[in-house]
């Protein structure tokens, strides 16, 4: 039996006002008693300290929404795994489509990235999904398995024993579309399929979850299909009602 995540990304929103209110609410509405489901709040990082605060004693997991791929370093404006391990962050998102598609991000770099994450004991999300164009030419799932294959020969399937996989077609996320619940689950068992190939076991026991405009009325939906173990969940999440709605989607 997998434990779902529900994650919630901020992407580049907020101000400490918000975060007060925000985290005061998500820990009153969510804060204790979760038995199903594992949630984690990803904030921009100069706001990780101040979520850690406010969520100490509550069973809110922290995330983070990106980081360096090496330990320490003259890389200047960048975060290692190992700072974010001093604010407990428990999951870090590698290969966001954002990161891919604004930052020139490419598998080799997201490998790097993932293989920091789980260096330091913390948990990877890996994103990956196909752009419109990619779907309407068919070519969907080799593009999910040519992302998933890449970290799968950098980092070595045993990288992916506590790792968490997201699958986010561009194409819903930010948009309001979103993949239909038969989309989502073929893709979800495609790629379990992918990790099978490489440990059964260890397939089974993967969470993949689905983000791209996961909202409060389609959240059940899609978290009742077989092999959806979540979400991640960008602007809904920004909503303290929506975001515990859709938490409580989780049956
Ligand atoms: C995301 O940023 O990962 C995401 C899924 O965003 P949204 O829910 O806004 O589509």
């Amino acid at each position: 039996m997998r434990r779902a995540l529900v994650a919630a990304n901020w992407k580049m929103h907020g101000s400490k006002a918000l975060v007060d209110e925000l985290v005061d609410r998500l820990v009153a509405g969510l804060g204790q008693g979760l038995n199903a489901v594992d949630i984690a709040i990803c904030p921009p990082a100069p706001y990780l300290q101040q979520v850690q605060e406010l969520a100490r004693g509550s069973e809110l997991l922290l995330g983070a929404q990106n980081v360096h791929g090496e330990n320490s370093g003259a890389f200047t404006g960048e975060v290692s795994a190992a700072m974010l391990a001093d604010f407990d962050v428990r999951f870090v998102l590698v290969g966001h489509s954002e990161r891919r598609n604004l930052f020139a991000e490419d598998d080799l770099l997201v490998a790097r990235k993932f293989a920091a994450v789980s260096g330091q004991g913390q948990i990877p999300v890996l994103c990956v999904g196909e752009s419109l164009q990619e779907r309407e030419a068919g070519q969907a799932e080799t593009v999910v398995q040519e992302q998933l294959e890449a970290v799968l020969a950098h980092c070595g399937v045993g990288a992916f024993a506590d790792a968490v996989i997201a699958y986010e077609p561009v194409w819903a996320i930010g948009t309001g579309r979103t993949a239909s619940p038969e989309q989502a689950q073929a893709m979800h068992a495609s790629i379990r399929g992918i990790l099978a190939q490489h440990d059964k076991e260890l397939a089974e026991k993967t969470r993949i979850v689905y983000g791209g405009s996961v909202k409060a009325d389609n959240a059940a939906q899609l978290f009742a299909q077989a092999d959806i173990d979540g979400g991640l969940i960008g602007g809904a999440s920004l909503d303290a009602t929506a975001f515990i709605q859709i938490c409580n989607s989780v049956s």
